[in-house]
Order: structure tokens, then sequence, then C-alpha cells
């Protein structure tokens, strides 16, 4: 099937208050070029370099989202035209996106990374890490970030009930948090596999790479 089929499959299949991410790692432009072509606006990348290739190339009124793990040292790549950062798992970086925001005079969406998996290989803070982090006079200080909702990854299995069981943590954390912090909006999980699962249980944002891209070809792009 093709980018743009798919694409359309998608638009009519999700409910509306469900936001689209179009996950196109390691994918060429004329794919990206493609998607948009067929009316997708919100593209996510998990390496900042290269997210940065692509906005330089490609149409400005694209979102650009960054789903994977950030190192400080690279926020500064794209803190001019970043529009969600959804994998923020510390103060420390929350502190580094503000300090690269504030030089475009730029208020920087994130979300706050939970780690709901049971693997060790996923990040994100624990559901008291949030809680403080929230809470803290720090954080209440940094004037160039905003902190719209949480996101999760589940643990990589068949097991459709531990999944489904992770899904409900991240929504109970995100219904706790928003009882207190009214700001908090979205709520990002599920992927290509899952989304599905993941809508049932309160998803808002779906990041989905593979079922409208195809397979990733790893080696050909490192
Ligand atoms: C790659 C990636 C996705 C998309 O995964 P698919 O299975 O290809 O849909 C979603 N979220 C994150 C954080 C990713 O790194």
């Amino acid at each position: 099937m093709s980018i743009t089929s798919k694409i359309q499959e998608y638009q009519q299949k999700l409910p509306t208050h469900v936001t689209l991410v179009a996950v196109s790692k390691t994918k060429p432009i004329s794919d990206l070029q493609e998607a948009y072509t067929a009316g997708q606006r919100v593209f996510g990348e998990n390496k900042i370099q290269e997210m940065a290739e692509k906005w330089e190339a490609l149409p400005k009124d694209i979102s650009w989202h960054m789903i994977g793990h950030v190192q400080r040292n690279k926020v500064k790549y794209m803190a001019e035209f970043v529009d969600l950062i959804h994998g923020v798992d510390s103060y420390k970086l929350l502190k580094e996106i503000n300090k690269q925001a504030k030089k475009y005079n730029r208020v920087i969406n994130c979300l706050l990374q939970i780690k709901i998996a049971e693997e060790d290989s996923k990040f994100g803070m624990s559901v008291e890490e949030a809680t403080t982090l929230l809470a803290s006079e720090e954080f209440q200080q940094l004037e160039n970030v905003a902190i719209v909702g949480l996101m999760g990854m589940a643990t990589f299995t068949d097991d459709t009930s531990q999944v489904q069981q992770e899904f409900k943590n991240l929504k109970t954390t995100f219904d706790t948090l928003k009882a207190i912090h009214n700001y908090l909006k979205i709520i990002s999980m599920g992927m290509s596999g899952d989304y599905e699962l993941a809508i049932q249980e309160g998803s808002t944002m779906v990041r989905i790479g593979s079922s409208i891209f195809g397979a990733r070809n790893y080696a050909s792009v490192n």
C-alpha cells in the first residue's frame, strides 16, 4: 500500500481527538513529501540532526516532534523549530531546553516520558519523579518550556494484557497529575502495533512509523 493511501486510511479511521504523528525516522525526504502531499502535517523523528535536515528541506508548516531520547548537548540544533519534545525525563534536560528556547524567544512544548514498561531498555521517569518535578519551584521558574502532557512506551511483547495494563497505568498517572495540573492535555502512547489498544485506553496522540512508511532499514542509514 502506498504512503498516500496509508495516510488517508489513518485520517479516516483515527478518532478526531487523536493526533497522528507520522514517524519518519530513517526515511528519505521523498517519503515525507508524499505524506505531506496527502495532508500529513505532524512528523516524528528520533535523531535531532536528521530532523533538522528534514526541517530545512521541507515546507515550513510542518509540526516537528522529537520522539527519541534527547541528549542535552544537541537541544540547540532543534530549539528554533521543534514543536513538541516527547521524551523529557529529567529536570536537567528541561533546563537546557528552556535555555535554548529562550535564545529564540520561544516556549517549547514538552511531554514527560513516564517509564511504564518493565524492560530496562526504556527511558523515562517514575511517577514520583514526575509528580515532584511538576510541583517544584525550579520547574515553575522555567518560562520557555511548557509541559503539556505525558508520553510512554509499552513493553515490546505479544502479551496484549501486559501492554494494556501499562497503558492503563499511564492513563491513571495522567488523570492523577491532571487533577492538580490542569494544563496537561496530551497522552502520547501507541505505535503501529498497539495504537488501537492505546486509543482504547485513553491515548490522544499516536506515533506511527512502519505501518505508514514500511519497515525501517537501519543498516543503510548510519
Ligand atoms: C520508532 C518509534 C515509533 C514508531 O514505531 P512503529 O512501530 O514503526 O510505528 C514510535 N515511538 C517511538 C518513541 C519510536 O522511537
